[in-house]
């Protein structure tokens, strides 16, 4: 069985003293889609942060901490080495964090070109992403000029360019209208189909019981509950 994340005993405690994580243990198989849900303050931002290695675990002599991000040890990765986990992760986020003076295919083309993707491949693959998120007539316009939802479909298609083996969505349809929310977890749920892992976190509920699936729910730093639903 292959594990893309893997948490095994894991523990965050910020220097405030907050215990913002206790003692999860987590596994997500590779082509898996699962749902963080959780209140304002359970967790799921930290959760996220420890997998992108934002934040590190406790250590703790008496507790032997896992965690692996596609097939990364996070717990032995030296900080020089964080941008090689990160680029194996596609990220989408509430707010979209387009680049406004940039078209929607520079947007999608930075990602490749910040990495020194040979230009040839760059220009292959940036139409074929923006297409494959239904977005071939907007290539030239700027995120100015788009839809909440349409910009969103630019932001996953920046998380899909460099083919990632894990998507993490934080809230991605917190600012969408419930009909296009429904749209934008579509896509997700086909990026899915397609063999990408999603983690997807998210507080609506409602969408997760439309769409369902995996649901992971963290409550005071543990998770309280993980199913399908
Ligand atoms: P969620 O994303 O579910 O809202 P968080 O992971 O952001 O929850 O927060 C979990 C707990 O950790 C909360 O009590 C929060 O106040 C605290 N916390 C989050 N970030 C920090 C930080 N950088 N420093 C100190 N405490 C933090």
């Amino acid at each position: 069985m292959n594990f893309l994340i893997e948490l095994k005993n894991v523990s965050v405690t910020y220097k405030n003293g907050v215990d913002a994580l206790n003692d999860v243990s987590l596994k997500i198989k590779d082509g898996e889609f699962a749902f963080v849900v959780g209140e304002s303050g359970a967790g799921k931002s930290t959760l996220i942060r420890l997998l992108t290695r934002e934040v590190k675990a406790d250590e703790r002599a008496d507790v032997k901490s896992v965690i692996k991000v596609n097939g990364f040890d996070l717990i032995k990765m030296k900080q020089r080495d964080v941008h090689k986990l990160r680029r194996t992760i596609g990220f989408v986020f509430q707010n979209f964090m387009l680049i406004d003076s940039m078209t929607v295919y520079d947007n999608v083309a930075f990602v490749l070109r910040c990495i020194d993707a040979p230009t040839k491949y760059i220009r292959k693959r940036v139409p074929q992403v923006i297409g494959l998120l239904g977005l071939q007539e907007k290539i030239n316009r700027y995120p100015g000029e788009l839809s909440g939802g349409e910009q969103q479909r630019v932001a996953l298609a920046r998380a899909l360019v460099n083919n990632p083996q894990l998507i993490i969505a934080d809230e991605p349809t917190g600012n969408l209208d419930p009909r296009t929310s429904v749209e934008i977890v579509k896509l997700l749920k086909e990026i899915n189909d397609r063999g990408t892992t999603v983690l997807m976190v998210t507080h609506e509920h409602e969408l997760v019981r439309r769409v369902g699936g995996r649901l992971i729910n963290i409550r005071k730093g543990q998770i309280s509950f993980d199913d399908l639903i």
